[in-house]
């Protein structure tokens, strides 16, 4: 196994990932970033991204992620392509294992691995994915403008993304695979409320029908066996994210569901100079501009920290 040391090793390449790089490099850290195995992350697999303040006229997600990667290169981070197999942060500096070949002593590490959204795992989805099937109502939403849509869903987020496409589209249907939703009382109130919102019960989906593009969804009553098919141009899923971070759950303080847990208002773990940003550890706001900030406010954590302990 090959090693070296660093004084700061960043793990994950969305938006988190590369703003920390950029800040960690100008700062002089030398930031050593490992991509993971979707160099980009999550918004290499969506379409348009209209709401990053900046693009005035909008950009496709992987060329926004190359302008990222490239001015975190500019600065001089070393990007590498390659995935966080293990750690332990038992050691000082702390060990990262890079495909299970190369071992990464550092000093400080910024967690950026992201989290990747639940499918229903159907292949009509993965298809269609960015033709009309996403699992983002705010990214994608204003391309539904005035059309029918599907989300499918009945906790927290299907009931946020419901209403928010509500505002914009013709008509939402809201499809719950059980006879209740797991949505807070308030956002269920919210979602009955909406007069152009339809909530299907006991719905499961069967297929996303288009062969270019999503043109309706089949879908099944569990209960009375009954058919349908739903004429809609956007099919959005929203049955919940995994956050990326299986290789930490024996180190770091994790919620219930995984996501990393930060001291609040910072980005520091429970491990002395492990820090965490982006969506690896926000189950809320999950946006691009809110993982670029935290990105930031963690490579300021570790500069801060380098320097407290005569590192740097
Ligand atoms: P949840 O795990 O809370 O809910 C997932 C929903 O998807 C459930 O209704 C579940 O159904 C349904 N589901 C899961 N798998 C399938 C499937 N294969 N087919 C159909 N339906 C399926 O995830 P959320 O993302 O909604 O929320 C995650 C956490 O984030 C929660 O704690 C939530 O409260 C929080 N959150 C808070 C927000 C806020 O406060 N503004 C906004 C968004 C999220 P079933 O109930 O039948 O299992």
């Amino acid at each position: 196994m090959t090693q070296e040391t660093v004084k700061c090793l960043i793990i994950g390449s969305g938006p988190a990932g590369y703003t920390a790089a950029i800040y960690a490099a100008r700062a002089g850290l030398a930031p050593v970033l490992y991509t993971g195995n979707q160099p980009g992350g999550q918004l290499t697999i969506t379409s348009e991204v209209e709401n990053y303040p900046g693009y005035a006229q909008g950009i496709k997600g992987p060329e926004m992620m190359i302008d990222f990667q490239t001015q975190a290169e500019r600065f001089g981070t070393q990007v590498r392509f390659g995935y966080a197999t293990s750690v332990d942060f038992s050691v000082n500096p702390r060990r990262i294992i890079i495909d299970e070949s190369h071992e990464v002593l550092a000093h400080t590490v910024i967690i950026c691995t992201g989290a990747s959204a639940k499918w229903l795992g159907l292949p009509s989805e993965q298809r269609l994915n960015s033709h009309g099937v996403s699992a983002c109502a705010v990214c994608d939403g204003f391309f539904y403008r005035g059309m029918d849509v599907a989300v499918v869903g009945g906790g927290d987020t299907a009931a946020e993304e419901a209403s928010y496409l509500a505002k914009l589209c013709n008509k939402v249907y809201l499809l719950v695979r059980k006879g209740e939703m797991r949505a807070s009382k308030i956002m269920q109130e919210r979602v009955k409320s909406l007069p152009n919102l339809e909530i299907l019960w006991h719905t499961e989906t069967e297929e996303i029908l288009g062969a270019h593009e999503v043109e309706a969804v089949r879908v099944r009553n569990t209960q009375t066996g009954e058919r349908r098919e739903l004429p809609i141009k956007g099919f959005f899923v929203a049955i919940g994210h995994q956050p990326n971070t299986d290789i930490f759950h024996n180190w770091l303080d994790l919620d219930t569901v995984g996501y990393i847990r930060t001291v609040p208002g910072t980005t520091r773990t429970n491990v002395p100079g492990v820090f965490a940003a982006g969506d690896a550890q926000d189950s809320v706001y999950r946006q691009a501009v809110t993982a670029a900030g935290t990105g930031c406010m963690a490579a300021l954590d570790a500069e801060r920290y380098l320097a407290a302990h005569g590192l740097h």
